[in-house]
């Protein structure tokens, strides 16, 4: 009953025309922002999160502090638990799912595939199936990734462009999500929106990205290293700063319509629809060092190897006119702006001043 109250409280509406948004992965990096901001302008959200140890839990914890401290509620538990998503969704006519539930990182898929499978695909049906079931049929916005383009040299990446080369298991997942989502779109009507984030960074950002960990090791004194591609070739990542990400998210979600059926019957043809979220000026990762070092005023100590067989490619570069012109998509910040912000979230979040450790 407690839970429930708790969860009605959270979902609640204060502006009209809002929406009730269930935020899947919300105690993580994207999902704490995202759902700060619809908040923010009146929208009812409800988080869920498995709060898995992939990366530092207690960052988890953290974030959801935040959220708590905003009204909103996250309620600990997995995708893949057919029950309790129906139960929140008998609780909640939610209007939309903002999907960003996932096992993330590419590195991780050497030692771990099955959590891949877990949270992408299986995790990801269990989560249709209840879209599917729910009365009314929310949309639903998910988190694909830029990784789906893999080996494709063309730059910039479009949403036309061939993905059928995935350089890891990751990739390989959201690549399937897309399909996956094709189908539901296709014989169930609901409404789907996939975005392929671009290597996004920010305050309360992910411990096992490059920017974080450089950070902490530069701080603490530790070497870094830096992967170098093909012919010597500096890797280059196409940046983009969590709060152009927030706004892609947003406008994605105004865009995707209200519920499309009801009761998993189809009315009328529902949107399926891609769009690169990105920042279309790629950096490449020394030159990402330097503006840290600068930012934390402690020089990094380099090392520099050949880029291992691991699943990272040596480049990413948006093209995001399809989602500038659907949704008015246009990113603001540039990697020195939103690393500075970063590196002051992170200097505040651990404890340093001028780069030394408070005692
Ligand atoms: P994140 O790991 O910080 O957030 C994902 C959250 O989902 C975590 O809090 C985790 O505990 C939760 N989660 C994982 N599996 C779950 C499950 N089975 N059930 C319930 N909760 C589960 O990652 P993020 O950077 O915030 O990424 C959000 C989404 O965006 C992910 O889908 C990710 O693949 C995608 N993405 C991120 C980036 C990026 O650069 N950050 C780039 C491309 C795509």
């Amino acid at each position: 009953i407690q839970w429930e109250r708790q969860v009605r409280n959270s979902a609640q509406i204060h502006r009209s025309d809002g929406m009730s948004v269930l935020v899947t992965g919300a105690a993580g990096f994207v999902g704490t922002h995202v759902s700060l901001a619809l908040k923010k302008r009146g929208d009812g959200v409800v988080g869920i999160d498995n709060f898995n140890n992939y990366y530092d839990p207690s960052l988890k914890k953290a974030r959801r502090g935040e959220l708590q401290k905003q009204g909103v509620f996250v309620v600990e538990g997995d995708i893949n638990d057919a029950r309790l998503l129906a139960k929140l969704f008998d609780v909640v006519a939610f209007t939309h799912v903002m999907h960003l539930a996932a096992q993330a990182g590419v590195r991780y898929a050497m030692e771990n595939p099955n959590s891949y499978v877990h949270s992408n695909i299986a995790g990801l049906v269990t989560l249709l199936e209840a879209c599917k079931s729910a009365d009314p049929q929310p949309a639903i916005v998910w988190a694909s990734s830029s990784s789906v383009y893999g080996l494709n040299e063309k730059v910039p990446f479009s949403e036309m462009d061939q993905t059928d080369q995935p350089a890891s298991l990751y990739a390989a997942t959201k690549k399937a999500g897309e399909e996956i989502t094709h189908t539901y779109n296709h014989i169930y009507g609901l409404s789907i929106t996939g975005l392929r984030f671009f290597t996004v960074y920010g305050p309360w950002g992910r411990p096992d990205m490059a920017y974080f960990s450089f950070t902490r090791n530069i701080l603490q004194g530790k070497p870094i290293t830096i992967y170098r591609g093909k012919n010597r070739a500096d890797l280059a990542r196409d940046f983009t700063y969590i709060d152009d990400i927030v706004k892609g998210c947003i406008g994605s979600l105004d865009t995707a319509g209200k519920s499309t059926g009801s009761g998993g019957k189809k009315r009328g043809p529902a949107p399926y629809r891609i769009f690169n979220l990105g920042n279309t000026s790629p950096v490449t990762v020394p030159t990402l060092v330097r503006i840290l070092e600068r930012h934390l005023e402690v020089k990094a100590k380099r090392n520099i190897v050949e880029m291992p067989g691991n699943g990272d490619v040596p480049f990413t570069h948006a093209n995001i006119s399809l989602a500038r012109q659907e949704f008015g998509y246009k990113p603001t910040t540039d990697l020195q702006t939103g690393l500075k912000k970063f590196v002051k979230w992170y200097l505040s979040y651990y404890g340093y001043n001028h780069g030394k450790p408070v005692k």
